[in-house]
């Protein structure tokens, strides 16, 4: 427990304040909500669908599952009539349904790309979940579909939204603790056995792609830069059964154009959730920083730490909901569209690339 005292500072930063109050800047609704379609009816679609009872703008219409029990019990739980729920071989009759305007997508990483381009073929736009893909060519292949068809393409990136994350970056972007020389992010988890995330087939990797993938995505909106360079260390031990396919630790350093350099770690045997970013007169941390709730924010500047109490806001995930309810209906573009996505992915195959060769890569 570390010794700090509790304010609320933010004075001196009314755009980062409004941003994190806002968390997600929302318009007043206009016409009817945003009609969402849920492919996929794991844990985490399980938790999306829960948050629609605080979205402004946006509705669950419609659900896409294997599995007909699923559909029965979250059909009636949420009021999706029969009419709307659809199994995977069904899923491209969705184009004759006009109350969907949105596809999530909530599948193992390995179907994002396919679940995606046929959302976008059958006229809805798309909000796909992270990793946005197994490859950078995947990526590419999503984000010409949705260009192609007039949709829109959003990665699921709720951080984005989460006001202590919004407040962050803006303190740091603006210099709040000095310029940023270093950011530490560290994610990870204990997998348990016996799932997809665990079989490359499906998650086209292991911690990186799944929880390793919030290090790299912070480092990315702290900084507001492209990382040049990569170097990484991978540490699996291959005797474990979780691991026959997938790496475990995968540790990465990041170098961007100001000079600003990230240690990152991602693993699947540890538990943290935290990044710091330094600057030359203090630092700002987040712990936990990206898990669904309790995020908590410490600030050292002039020799003093303390602990920032952010304003609530809207949660993140009705946030993101809604933001991308709010590009559909206004004809913007989302905060992190498939370009973002893109992004992180090209990263991450040079972080396997530099593991695997032992050297440093270049990112032009
Ligand atoms: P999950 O295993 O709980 O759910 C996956 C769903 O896909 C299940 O309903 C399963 O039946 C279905 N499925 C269809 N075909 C499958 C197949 N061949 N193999 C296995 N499952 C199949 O997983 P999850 O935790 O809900 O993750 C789903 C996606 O959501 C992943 O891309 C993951 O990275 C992402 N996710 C994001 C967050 C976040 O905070 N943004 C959190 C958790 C998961």
């Amino acid at each position: 427990m570390r010794d700090a005292d509790r304010r609320t500072i933010i004075a001196g930063l009314g755009a980062g304040l409004a941003l994190a109050a806002g968390g997600g800047a929302c318009a007043a609704p206009r016409g009817r909500k945003a009609g969402y379609a849920i492919v996929g009816l794991g844990r985490y679609a399980e938790l999306i669908m829960s948050k629609f009872a605080e979205c402004e703008q946006s509705r669950l219409v419609a659900l896409v599952s294997g599995t007909p029990e699923k559909l029965a019990r979250f059909g009636e739980k949420y009021g999706v009539p029969e009419s709307h729920r659809y199994s995977y071989a069904d899923f491209d009759r969705i184009r004759d349904n006009p109350d969907v305007d949105i596809v999530y997508v909530i599948l193992p990483n390995s179907m994002h790309a396919e679940y995606t381009v046929r959302a976008a073929k059958a006229g809805k736009h798309v909000m796909c979940e992270k990793p946005m893909a197994i490859s950078v060519a995947e990526c590419r292949t999503m984000i010409a579909a949705c260009r192609a068809a007039g949709r829109k393409l959003m990665i699921g990136y709720r951080s984005r939204f989460e006001p202590h994350n919004r407040l962050a970056i803006d303190m740091a972007r603006k210099g709040f603790v000095g310029p940023t020389r270093i950011i530490t992010a560290d994610h990870g988890f204990n997998a348990q056995p016996n799932q997809w995330r665990l079989d490359r087939k499906l998650s086209g990797g292991g911690s990186l792609m799944d929880i390793g993938i919030y290090s790299l995505n912070a480092t990315r909106y702290l900084t507001g830069e492209e990382p040049v360079e990569v170097s990484a260390i991978e540490s699996t031990d291959r005797s474990d059964p979780r691991f026959r396919t997938v790496e475990d630790r995968i540790s990465f350093l990041l170098r961007f154009p100001s000079g600003i350099e990230a240690t990152c770690v991602s693993s699947y045997s540890s538990n943290h959730n935290m990044y710091r970013v330094s600057g030359t007169d203090g630092w700002i941390e987040l712990e936990p920083a990206t898990s669904y709730e309790g995020q908590k924010m410490w600030v050292r500047r002039n020799g003093r730490t303390e602990e920032q109490q952010v304003p609530a806001g809207k949660g993140q995930h009705a946030g993101q909901l809604d933001h991308f309810a709010e590009c559909i209906a206004n004809g913007t573009d989302p905060l992190v569209p498939g370009e973002e996505g893109l992004a992180d992915m090209r990263v991450i195959e040079a972080i396997y690339r530099s593991a695997r060769e032992g050297r440093r890569i270049t990112l032009a």
